[in-house]
């Protein structure tokens, strides 16, 4: 193990990763370096890894490059429906074996991963900008919220493994404890390709649960770069599975499973909610209500008050929406504006939008790269066409220029609340920008989402931020800032309503979503079993 990592009992609190600033020349180099290196590994084979084995499959499909997709940046297995519930069936026999290691060992494990990534950022970065399509500054991003998971979850199970002690009854010693619940489905999304994958993937392991890990088949190769991390951590081989292939094909299989004790999905919102449906049905055998964690869709929304500083307004707005292409549950894609400054911000923004460089991600000059696929970039124009009947282009409203999965920053002005683009998630460099007629409208507007994950609010005025704090229905609300870039620890993250169950990432209690308290009430000295009095359960 090259990684050295400090040991549970002499950690300093929990601080945030910090990133590597890339105009520097010597880190610079270092990042052009690792992008030749990973691309001379491009369209090697990556295999299955189930119940501590490497497997192949007489199916594969390619992953590759968005920025230029002839690029193929690795092989990967398509699983089967039979290497899923091999998954499960593995997961479920290692179980107690894994559950009976102690926390502290746990821990240790996960900040040796931490050390490892920390030792491999710029190799992270890399393969996150050439099979993510992310510009440097947000791989650098991502590599460093992954770090911070691994040293908050690893800082957090220590805490659980004593937790606080329960009032003591006289004639008692009562205490409470939390235990593992058994094999979890961690289902993470392509758009946090590293970051959310190791968040979830840490969090139910570092408590003692054996994992299923279904990762995106868009980001095969960062899922199969992280397995390597887990095994040199220390983590044992069948303590976790690595599951490719296609969602809907094995994705049901191994959520269905009744050994399958809970699911922790994050993703898009009728994907998370066919998931939680199947999860709810009680097959023969399985003997536990399944828990579903999900974390679902956005559609964002930013206000700009008349009493504030619009150029701040305008830049908040334009980080948030454009942003990693706009692909992000928590992108701004509904700008919400007073009437008496909408001409001018729009005037502004538009200036702004249009100076925005967008070109294949390896290239650190441009602030945009692609979007994740054909796919993506097919239903994303749909919407900008769509939009354009809806309300009235600004800027962008087309693919962008070359072989790449590209689309132009877009805005669209003047778009009715009940209006598609202003409803549905897109998910791509789409901004609909609404007049309000003041505050308390903006607010009316804000809310008229099935969404409730992100919002920001730009306003000077004291009243009207805490008139925010109260009404803006959303997990995540942001005051003078843009509404993107959640940060371990400070930022606890998930959403309301269709964003999810808000469970809470990077938060305190996220890690008691992969346990279940048991009690312990033990009598001392003599006398009779219990008092005798009525009450209670
Ligand atoms: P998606 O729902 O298409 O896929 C998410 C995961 O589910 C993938 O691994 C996919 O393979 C898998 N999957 C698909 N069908 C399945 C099935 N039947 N059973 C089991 N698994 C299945 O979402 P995506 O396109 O990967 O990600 C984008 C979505 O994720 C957006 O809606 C975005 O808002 C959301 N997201 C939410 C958060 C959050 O914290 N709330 C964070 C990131 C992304």
């Amino acid at each position: 193990m090259s990684a050295v990592a400090t040991p549970p009992s002499t950690l300093a609190p929990f601080a945030n990763e910090p990133y590597t600033d890339f105009t520097k020349p010597e880190h610079a180099q270092a990042m052009r370096r690792a992008l030749d290196r990973v691309l001379s590994q491009f369209g090697k084979e990556y295999h299955l890894f189930i119940g501590g084995e490497r497997r192949t499959s007489s199916h594969k499909f390619e992953s590759v490059n968005p920025s230029k997709p002839s690029e193929v940046v690795g092989v990967h297995q398509k699983g089967t429906e039979q290497d899923a519930r091999d998954a499960v069936e593995a997961a479920y026999e290692y179980f107690p074996t894994w559950a009976a290691v102690p926390m502290q060992e746990r821990a240790e494990m996960l900040l040796r991963a931490s050390a490892i990534f920390r030792d491999r950022k710029v190799e992270f970065d890399a393969w996150l900008v050439y099979e993510a399509g992310k510009t440097w500054a947000e791989a650098e991003a991502e590599i460093a919220e992954a770090i911070d998971f691994c040293e908050f979850y690893a800082r957090q199970a220590m805490k659980l493994a004593k937790p606080d002690p329960v009032v003591q009854l006289a004639g008692e010693r009562d205490e409470m404890v939390y235990l593992p619940l058994g094999v979890g489905v961690v289902i993470p999304p392509w758009n946090f390709p590293l970051a959310i994958m190791v968040g979830m993937t840490a969090a139910a392991l570092v408590v003692g649960n054996t994992v299923v890990l279904k990762p995106s088949s868009e980001t095969p190769t960062v899922a199969a770069k992280f397995a390597e991390v887990l095994l040199e951590a220390g983590f044992p081989a069948k303590s976790f599975s690595l599951l490719i292939g296609s969602g809907a094909a094995i994705g049901d299989t191994i959520v269905a499973h009744p050994k399958t004790r809970f699911v922790s999905f994050t993703g898009s919102r009728d994907v998370g909610l066919h998931i939680n449906e199947l999860a709810a049905k009680t097959p023969k055998g399985q003997v536990w209500i399944k828990r579903v964690i999900a974390e679902m869709g956005g559609k964002d929304a930013i206000i700009v008050d008349r009493e504030t500083n619009l150029d701040q307004a305008v830049l908040g707005v334009l980080y948030s929406a454009f942003g990693y292409q706009g692909q992000k549950c928590s992108a701004c894609s509904r700008a919400i504006v007073d009437e008496t400054i909408y001409d001018d911000f729009l005037d502004k923004l538009r200036q702004k939008v249009e100076a925005l460089t967008i070109g294949p991600s390896d290239d650190f000059n441009n602030y945009m790269g692609p979007v994740i696929s054909a796919r993506a970039q097919k239903s994303i124009l749909g919407y900008i066409d769509k939009g354009k009947k809806e309300g009235r282009l600004i800027a962008g409203g087309e693919k962008g220029d070359g072989d790449g999965y590209f689309v132009k920053p877009t805005v669209i002005a003047d778009v009715d609340s009940k209006a598609t683009i202003f409803q549905e998630e897109i998910f791509g460099p789409v901004l609909a920008v609404t007049k309000a007629k003041n505050f308390d409208h903006a607010l009316e507007l804000a809310n008229d989402s099935e969404y409730g994950l992100t919002g920001a609010v730009f306003t000077s005025n004291p009243a009207k931020i805490e008139k925010a704090k109260r009404q803006f229905f959303v997990g995540n609300l942001y005051i003078n800032r843009k509404c993107t870039g959640a940060m371990v620890g400070a930022h606890p993250f998930g959403g309301f309503n269709m964003s999810g169950t808000d469970s809470k990432a990077g938060g305190y209690d996220y890690l008691l979503l992969f346990m279940q308290a048991k009690t312990v009430s033990k009598k001392v000295g003599g006398g009779a079993a219990g008092d005798g009095r009525a009450g209670g359960e």
